[in-house]
C-alpha cells in the first residue's frame, strides 16, 4: 500500500454533513456508502479484501444492469412509437 495517499483534509466535508461512509484505507469520505464501495474497489483492488471485492463487483453489476434495462426501455419505447405510426398509417391507407 502506498503512503503517499491525498490528505483527508482534500476531502473537507461540508459543515453538518455527516459522510455515510469513509474510506477505510485512505479516510476518504462518502455521502452515499456505495461510492465508498465504489472508491475501495477501484483505487484500494490490491489492498482491499476478498469480501469488499464482491460489494464492489456487486454494485458494478447492479450498475451495469441498470444501464441495460434503461437501454433495454429506450429500445422498446423507440419501437412501440415506431409501431403505432405504421400501425396508424396502415389504418389511413386501408380505410
Ligand atoms: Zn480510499
Amino acid at each position: 500500500m502506498s503512503v503517499d495517499e491525498a490528505p483527508a483534509a482534500e476531502y473537507d466535508v461540508p459543515p453538518g454533513e455527516e459522510p455515510a461512509a469513509t474510506c477505510p484505507y485512505c479516510g476518504r469520505p462518502f455521502r452515499e456508502e456505495r461510492y465508498a464501495t465504489f472508491h475501495v474497489g477501484a483505487e484500494h483492488a490490491a489492498a482491499c479484501s476478498d469480501a469488499e471485492r464482491e460489494a464492489f463487483e456487486d454494485e458494478r453489476d447492479d450498475e451495469e444492469y441498470e444501464l441495460f434495462t434503461f437501454h433495454l426501455k429506450a429500445a422498446v419505447s423507440v419501437f412501440f412509437v415506431y409501431f403505432v405510426f405504421t400501425f396508424v398509417y396502415a389504418l389511413v391507407w386501408s380505410g
